[in-house]
């Protein structure tokens, strides 16, 4: 992080302008906004700044800028298009350890103004530390479309409850928790409409009821998708926002964690193959006791949590236990690799269907069928397959498919590091030993592998 982020209370404070024209009176509109007294000097000044200087009671000084000008400022802004004055107030300012900001001239700045979302006193800045000016606006562009004006005024009804608020519930997760429940239910709806009275009764009714039902606790199963974190869904980022404490294994990207709440407890379950950091039974039972501490807990897990992710084992305790939980689908391995490599997994020239396959052959539950898997026109993915993929392609080829048929091996698909190896049944072992490959893969066989070459580069992710 380049810049710290701070939001300041200029409230009754000086603040020296120097400049009249369209980029000082913005700036100025500004200041004014946030309550500053401005000090503008200028030797001409547009008649919107002289109207803001005069609401403001603040001074209107049409002259030359001059050094005594940041005498009782706290902060200082140069909107002036000469440069050397610019380079002189930075200097001046930064004598005097004054925060001064000079448009467009980030060498000059002792900060940087951010793009800014106002639904005051709800305020939201975006920044791109000077370096994607553009970038930043189009993130606001997205946010202002995002956030509903009336969040302004919600903001301003929570305020008023916050003390009362505070004085019931002493404990501060408890106080979270209720805050959550007014600002996502009806409550907030009200306000948004404009029904201030009925709102005030709801929370008023809400705050008097047993505090007993708030202690609940609940389970979140959510799919964490292969790797990108954009393949989330909407539902698990709410969710991941939302939860007290996350239990991750290896398979969750870093990209995704970074999405969980800042806050959240984090606990690691691991789950390497062979490599257990916590015994699955000892997973289960850590889920109800949470919840049972009245946690949101957050089961965190890569790709989709009902294709080889245990979640069925996992949910099974929980609802023994009447634990509330709900599951949240996630983008599985296959269908995330298949599409950032330029596989169609079914295709009507090559592959009319297709098959998700545990390639852990040495588990004691695994008994593959190889006579179906044998079907020309059957696309095959094998999951946890590279340490068995010699031993998978000679059963193929054993059982009837070709040697010829083309597959691949997907490293760490849709993650940066994404690697796809080409090869055909009797030759990709060989081709595997030579590339260093670290798992996640996926393998995937059938005719449809071919049009990865002439597909590929249609997809920016690769
Ligand atoms: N529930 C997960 C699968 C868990 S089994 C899902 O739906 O995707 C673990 C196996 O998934 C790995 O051995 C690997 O074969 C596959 N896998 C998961 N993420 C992957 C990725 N980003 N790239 C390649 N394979 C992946």
């Amino acid at each position: 992080m380049d810049y710290f982020p701070v939001f300041l209370d200029l409230k009754n404070r000086r603040c020296l302008l120097v400049g009249g024209g369209d980029v000082a009176t913005r700036k100025g509109r500004l200041l004014a906004k946030a309550g500053a007294i401005l000090r503008v000097v200028a030797p001409d000044v547009s008649s919107e700044l002289r109207e803001l200087v005069n609401t403001t009671g603040g001074e209107l000084l049409l002259r030359e800028y001059q050094k005594d000008d940041l005498q009782n400022c706290v902060l200082a802004i140069a909107a002036t298009d000469i440069e050397s004055l610019n380079e002189t107030i930075s200097a001046d300012a930064q004598a005097l350890h004054l925060p001064v900001n000079v448009v467009d001239s980030p060498a000059l700045c002792t900060y940087i103004t951010p793009a800014i979302i106002d639904r005051s006193p709800l305020v939201i800045a975006v920044s791109s530390g000077g370096e994607a000016p553009v970038l930043a606006r189009l993130v606001r562009a997205k946010l202002e479309t995002l956030i509903p004006a009336s969040y302004g005024r919600l903001a301003q009804i929570a305020s008023q409850w916050r003390d009362r608020i505070k004085a019931r519930f002493a404990d501060g997760d408890s106080r979270r928790k209720f805050w959550e429940k007014i600002l996502q239910g009806p409550a907030a709806e009200l306000m948004m409409n404009g029904q201030e009275e009925a709102a005030n009764q709801l929370i008023s009714d809400e705050l008097d009821a047993d505090q007993a039902q708030l202690v609940q606790g609940e389970v979140y199963l959510v799919g964490g998708g292969p790797g990108d974190p954009e393949l989330l869904t909407l539902r698990a980022l709410r969710l991941m926002q939302q939860a007290d404490v996350v239990l991750y294994d290896r398979l969750v990207s870093d990209g995704v964690m970074e999405l969980v709440r800042r806050d959240a407890e984090r606990i690691y379950v691991g789950k390497r193959r062979a490599e257990h950091a916590m015994q699955q039974e000892n997973i289960n039972q850590l889920l109800v006791d949470l919840a049972r501490q009245g946690k949101r807990v957050l089961r965190l897990k890569g790709g989709d949590p009902f294709i080889f992710g245990r979640g069925g084992e996992e949910i099974e305790l929980l609802a023994q236990n009447n634990i509330p939980f709900q599951v949240v689908p996630g983008i599985t391995a296959a269908s995330g690799c298949a599409a950032y490599a330029g596989i169609p997994l079914t295709h009507r020239d090559y592959a009319q269907s297709v098959r998700f396959v545990t390639g852990h052959l040495k588990s004691d539950d695994t008994n593959l069928s190889w006579p179906e898997l044998a079907n020309p026109t059957q696309t095959l993915v094998f999951y946890m397959g590279l340490v068995g993929l010699k031993d998978i392609c000679e059963s193929l080829i054993a059982h009837g498919r070709s040697p010829q048929t083309p597959v691949a091996l997907i490293e760490k698909g849709t993650t940066q590091e994404q690697r796809v190896l080409v090869s055909d049944l009797s030759a990709i072992a060989d081709v595997v030993a030579t590339k260093d490959v670290h798992a996640p893969t996926l393998f995937i066989v059938g005719e449809v592998v071919k049009l990865h070459e002439s597909l590929k580069w249609f997809n920016p992710a690769i």
